[in-house]
């Protein structure tokens, strides 16, 4: 049977406008980055035709010597990489890894203490929307009013108060180191586990920029689609006590047969994060991050917590402008083709549908080979759409000038 002859333009033309997209606006959304061409091989490789249910060496259909290698492959690099005795590369997704780990390790009902969503958590680490706020006893630690950091003096207050049988560190929307040291003797004190989601700093932490949490905590999930620049998945490492019962959790217990052909591709990115020029890429990040956040500080935003540590910065607009709305910046900004994310900001008094807030983020930028210099242009070129976000000849001159400023940094030239 010939393959259809025909050419599906319908499809492929709406992924040639979406190139178009990302080579000529600004991508500022702090969980995105650029893949590789080699990731994306992977991803679109024959690997994707095959059922392999189980773990290597034991599927539970044949024909899986090679997707054997690869998955293998996949979990040695990532050990090796982080440091990790034991590695499931199967999560579908970062929300996957996370459900993993709860159903591997917690039963329904059971005590857990996450980040408060509007505080810059996960819908996954207790959302009464998400399964995980559904099926057990999440309860919300915060950021301290004065200097918008993780409470921590709140944290063993609640542990010890609350008898959690796990503590889940780890955001969405933190621009501060988490080291998890102090986490870790929180844990020890209430005999609590600890999870670590290192979804967005995963790529920070391989590259040498921020702290590692593995060997501090128990468990450590991440998702290999942000800083760490791979496909779209998640990782869970663990200690050798917990391995047996998460891959029991990932499979059977959560998901079917896994995405071999991401998986392929989460080894070919974790190859690349452990090149010594991955460091300078992770370093990079943050540098351009710190340059990014001077620049809108001086243009009279607040930067939440007062700057950055690691890939993001939240700003909050209301000192600029007290009317301007996130949802208004967003879409002006998309308008002049710099696309990021309104974003709540602690303790907002607007909805999470309106906010009063931004995220911005340099992982994308960075990827594309800007510097501190072009973080600078970033910086004027959102304060002058923030000033007019109406104006549509403004919006028009911004556009243009996002264009040129893209033009010499294409990532899919
Ligand atoms: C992005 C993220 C996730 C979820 O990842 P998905 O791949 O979108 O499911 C989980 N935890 C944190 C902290 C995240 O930032």
């Amino acid at each position: 049977m010939p393959w259809p002859t025909e050419q599906d333009t319908e499809v492929f033309e709406i992924i040639e406008r979406e190139e178009t997209r990302q080579n000529t606006g600004l991508q500022l959304i702090a969980s995105e980055n650029f893949t590789s061409p080699a990731v994306m091989a992977a991803t679109g490789s024959v690997l994707t035709n095959k059922y392999s249910e189980g773990y290597p060496g034991k599927r539970y259909y044949g024909g899986n010597e090679y997707v054997d290698e690869s998955e293998d492959l996949a979990r040695r690099r990532v050990c090796e990489l982080f440091g990790a005795t034991h590695a499931n590369v199967q999560p579908h997704s970062g929300a996957n890894a996370n459900l993993g780990v709860y159903l591997a390790l917690l039963q329904p009902g059971d005590t857990v203490l996450g980040l408060s969503l509007d505080h810059g958590g996960h819908l996954t680490h207790g959302s009464p929307v998400n399964v995980s706020g559904r099926f057990y006893n999440f309860i919300s630690y915060g950021l301290t009013a004065s200097d918008e950091r993780m409470d921590l003096e709140q944290l063993r207050d609640l542990a010890v108060r609350q008898k959690p049988k796990m503590i889940v560190a780890g955001a969405t929307a933190y621009s501060r180191t988490i080291d998890p040291q102090p986490i870790r003797e929180i844990c020890d004190e209430v005999d609590a586990l600890f999870m670590f989601d290192a979804a967005h700093i995963a790529g920070l932490i391989a590259g040498g920029a921020h702290p590692n949490p593995v060997g501090v905590a128990d468990i450590v999930t991440f998702t290999t689609h942000k800083t760490l620049r791979g496909p779209r998945g998640g990782c869970i490492l663990s200690t050798e006590e917990h391995a047996a019962a998460i891959d029991k959790a990932i499979f059977p217990g959560l998901q079917g047969g896994p995405l071999e052909h991401v998986i392929a591709a989460k080894a070919v990115a974790f190859k690349e994060a452990s090149h010594p020029s991955f460091s300078d890429y992770a370093a990079q990040v943050v540098s351009n991050a710190r340059a990014l956040a001077d620049s809108l500080g001086g243009h009279g935003f607040r930067l939440v917590s007062g700057g950055t540590d690691n890939h993001l910065m939240l700003i909050d607009l209301r000192p600029f402008n007290s009317e301007l709305t996130g949802k208004e910046a967003q879409v002006a900004l998309d308008r002049a083709g710099i696309t990021l994310n309104k974003n709540t900001i602690p303790d907002d008094p607007r909805s999470p549908f309106v906010t009063s807030g931004l995220r911005i983020g340099t992982p994308s930028v960075t990827t594309q080979g800007m510097k501190e210099q072009e973080m600078a242009r970033i910086g004027d070129l959102i304060a002058r759409v923030l000033a007019d976000p109406t104006d549509d000849a403004i919006l028009g001159e911004a556009r243009r000038d996002v264009a040129e400023l893209c033009g010499g940094f294409e990532p899919y030239a």
